[in-house]
């Protein structure tokens, strides 16, 4: 199968966060270096580190050593606070087809990526149960077993 490639010019970097159109939880910043907390996170922990300034990827011309080290210190010292927390972490970034938005971007994450999806479909499930006690359709679940109940029968 051939990869997914997006041949248009995505830069949710530039379009969305530094300007300013989409709030995000900032983690750290320095004058041309942003880190946050990734607005549809993949990872339990994800936090997203970009330059300020627009760099395509990593391979540009444009990504001069000064800023390649400003980056590299921002995204060690976010590094160093997830592995203090959590222990441990990965760092990656992508180029080409890998690279959903074309904008530099290094993810610095932690956990299984299933616990989000299973996250979210808990999450969906509870307003689910909510709803439902709002149209007298279920009693208030109260505790765990009836949570666990609601779902069992959402599952069913
Ligand atoms: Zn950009």
């Amino acid at each position: 199968m051939v990869a997914m490639y997006n041949t248009f010019m995505d830069d949710f970097y530039c379009d969305e966060v530094i300007s300013g159109r989409t709030k995000v939880k900032v983690v750290f910043e320095t004058d041309r270096v942003l880190a946050f907390h990734h607005t549809k996170p993949h990872w339990p922990v994800h936090i997203v580190v970009i330059p300020k300034t627009h760099i395509p990827d990593i391979l540009s011309p444009v990504c001069d050593e000064k800023l390649l080290s400003e980056l590299f210190s921002v995204i060690r010292r976010v590094a160093v606070n997830v592995v203090k927390e959590h222990g441990s972490c990965r760092i990656i970034t992508n180029v080409g087809g890998y690279q959903d938005s074309k904008h530099l971007h290094w993810h610095v994450s932690f956990g299984d990526p299933s616990l989000i999806v299973r996250r979210n479909k808990y999450d969906k499930l509870i307003k689910e149960a909510v709803e439902d006690h709002r149209l007298g359709k279920t009693k208030v679940l109260r505790t765990k077993k009836d949570i666990h109940e609601f779902i069992y029968r959402r599952n069913a």
